[in-house]
Parts: structure tokens; C-alpha cells; sequence
């Protein structure tokens, strides 16, 4: 089944802001779909307001405390504050060394930019509602693929890469709290390392949040060089932050091995298992970045050039694993720009309809 809702949708032109998402990519998949006959009772498309009758939910999906139970307190207060511009303006890069525009052009603005914070609020609480539809077994296969979410780079007390929330890390420690699920994995298969995650996950176990009986364990397969693991990123990176703190099992990628890509993803598989020292975990949020795909639009992904068949290849293995063994599976849509992002999860969707 499919989560999508247009409210989601964030067009970026109208906020000022320049840089290649086309907003137009969930509509594409969508249409893609129904073209080649995928969109049947299995493939059903669910709007927000839809997953939270169905899981009955009510009131606020997606709660301030919710957000400090991830994020530190003061950067959330700055949220709800006099602060909400300046953390955009850090987490999109719209201003450079120099305190110049990047990328921005306030002037092209039709919307004032802090309106952008409910349009995360709103992805946010698509991730959760994922999980949650996932869980449910609204799809016979526990699977839900959400248009929207995939938040990697957003870090304990600041938002960074495009990334103002961790949807992933904010959901996940949601469904900890609210139910008996003692295990949740996350598997980033995003261009880009998964480094705000691994920095709150590391956070939360310092302060005894994570770990031993609850726990959130992530594996990142990512580019072993470019942003956020650039030269230039790292020296000015304190130690023991982001983009430095390691995942549970990372595997970065050099460049010129996308043969390897698929064979080390499935190692990788394996070490989460093991780290789960025979537990299955209760859910499975998959960060599926279309941005490996060698059609991809950003420059800072061009060090991974993964072809259409290798990113359906990566994402059936990782959906025919977990489906075999019954573990419920919310997938994000996360990075992937310029005009042809929607190729890769529209084929995988597809073919999770046959
Ligand atoms: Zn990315």
C-alpha cells in the first residue's frame, strides 16, 4: 500500500529556495502505476487523514514532546520561536561562509519560508502514520511505501543536508514508547550517509533512551566520499558529532564499485542480524534514496551511479528479505532529484504489486 498526501508536497520555488526536488515526482509514480495496471486493492493509495482513521488515532498526529523526545529541547523551543528561520536557513544551506544567499532568492518567494516547519510537521507525521499502517497490517505484506519522509541528515540540536526533523529517528522512538515493540531497524540505502541518525541514536543511549531491551539500530550504505563526508565537512565537524559518529553497520561505497554495492548490502543484512543477537525486529523503516541512481540531478551524488535494474535489485532484495520473515516494513521515499527520481521506486513499486 501507498501513503501519499498532497499536503506534503513541498514545492521549494515557492519558498525561495533553489534547489533540483521536483515536486512533481510522487504524481509521476503514482501515474506510472496506473499505466502499467500496479494500483490494485494491494496498492492502495491512503491520504494522512485516511491512516489516522484507520489507526484511530486522534489530536495532534505529531506532538512537540514528541520532537523533544528526539531533538534536543532548546533547538525544538527555537522551533516554536523566535529561532525558526535562522535553523531553516542552516538546514536548507541558504546562506553561505559569508552570510551571502545560496541557492535562495527571497525575492521569488510567494510563501514567507517558516511556513516551511508545517509542511515538516506534516512529512513527519506521514513517517509515523507509515509505520504505524505497517504495523497494523493494513497490506497483507506489512509493507507501506510513504511518498514523503527520509530526514537522515537532521542531527540532535540542528537540521542539515535539506533535513530540518528525523522523521526516522522521531517515529521510531514514537513506536517505542507507544507500544510493546521492543526493536526497530532502520536500513538507509540513500546516495547520502545517514549521519543525523546515527548521531541521535547515539545520543539517545548516552542518556539511557536506547539500548539493552529498546532499541533503534541503523545500517547506512552511502558514498564513501562527498558530502556529508567531504573534506571540508569533516574538518569543521567537533568530535563525537555528525557526520563522524559511525552507524551501527555502515558500509560506505567507493567510487567505480556499484558491482559490489548489492553483495555488500547483503553482508550488511547479516551484521544487523547478528547485532540483534536473534531478535526479529517489531518494524523495519527503510530510507529508499532514489539519489544512487545514476540519473540522479544533484551534484553532491555523483560519486554512486547505481543503473535503474541495480536500484530495483537493492530494493526487491531488501523487501523479498523482510517479507519472508514477516517483519513489518515502512519504506521512505527520502533523497533523489531532477526529472528522472521517480524512475527507481516506481519500477520497485511495481513490482511489489505482481
Ligand atoms: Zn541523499
Amino acid at each position: 500500500m501507498i501513503l501519499y498526501d498532497p499536503v506534503i508536497t513541498t514545492v521549494h520555488q515557492d519558498y525561495g529556495v533553489m534547489i533540483p526536488i521536483s515536486a512533481s515526482r510522487a504524481n509521476k509514480i503514482i501515474d506510472f502505476l496506473r499505466q502499467n495496471e500496479a494500483l490494485d486493492d494491494k496498492t492502495e493509495i491512503y491520504n494522512l487523514a485516511q491512516a489516522v482513521s484507520v489507526i484511530g488515532a486522534s489530536g495532534d498526529i505529531i506532538t512537540r514532546a514528541d520532537l523533544e523526545q528526539t531533538h534536543d529541547k532548546n533547538f525544538i523551543a527555537d522551533l516554536y520561536g523566535q529561532g525558526l528561520e535562522k535553523r531553516l536557513l542552516t538546514a536548507w544551506e541558504l546562506i553561505d561562509k559569508d552570510g551571502k544567499p545560496n541557492r535562495y532568492e527571497p525575492e521569488r518567494a510567494r510563501k514567507p519560508l517558516s511556513a516551511l516547519f508545517g509542511v515538516v510537521l506534516k512529512q513527519v507525521a506521514g513517517t509515523y502514520l507509515a509505520c504505524r499502517l505497517a504495523m497494523q497490517g493494513v497490506d497483507r505484506d506489512n509493507f507501506c511505501y510513504y511518498l514523503g519522509g527520509g530526514m537522515h541528515h537532521a542531527r540532535y540540536d540542528a537540521g542539515a543536508g535539506f533535513c530540518l526533523l528525523n522523521d526516522i529517528v522521531i517515529a521510531a522512538q514514537k513506536i517505542l514508547t507507544e507500544t510493546d515493540s521492543s526493536l526497530v531497524w532502520i536500513i538507509d540505502v540513500d546516495a547520502h550517509k545517514g549521519c543525523g541518525s546515527a548521531e541521535l541514536l547515539q545520543f539517545a543511549r548516552k542518556v539511557g533512551k536506547l539500548g539493552g531491551e529498546k532499541n533503534i539500530l541503523n545500517l547506512s550504505i552511502h558514498m564513501a566520499h562527498g558530502w556529508p563526508l567531504d573534506p571540508e565537512t569533516i574538518a569543521e565537524t567537533p568530535p563525537g558529532r555528525a557526520p563522524l559518529i559511525p552507524c551501527d553497520v555502515e558500509i560506505p561505497i567507493g567510487e567505480n564499485r556499484e558491482a559490489e554495492y548489492l553483495q555488500e548490502l547483503k553482508e550488511g543484512v547479516r551484521k544487523l542480524e547478528e547485532l540483534s543477537g536473534g531478535r526479529k525486529p517489531d518494524l523495519t523503516i527503510v530510507v529508499d534514496g532514489a539519489d544512487p541512481y545514476e540519473h540522479d540531478g544533484l551534484p553532491s551524488s555523483r560519486l554512486l551511479r547505481l543503473s535503474l535494474e541495480q536500484c530495483v535489485e537493492r530494493d526487491l532484495f531488501i523487501y523479498k528479505y523482510l517479507r519472508e520473515r514477516a517483519i513489518p516494513s515502512a519504506w521512505l521515499i527520502a533523497g533523489g532529484y531532477g526529472e528522472r527520481a521517480w524512475e527507481p521506486p516506481a519500477h520497485f513499486v511495481c513490482l511489489t504489486a505482481s
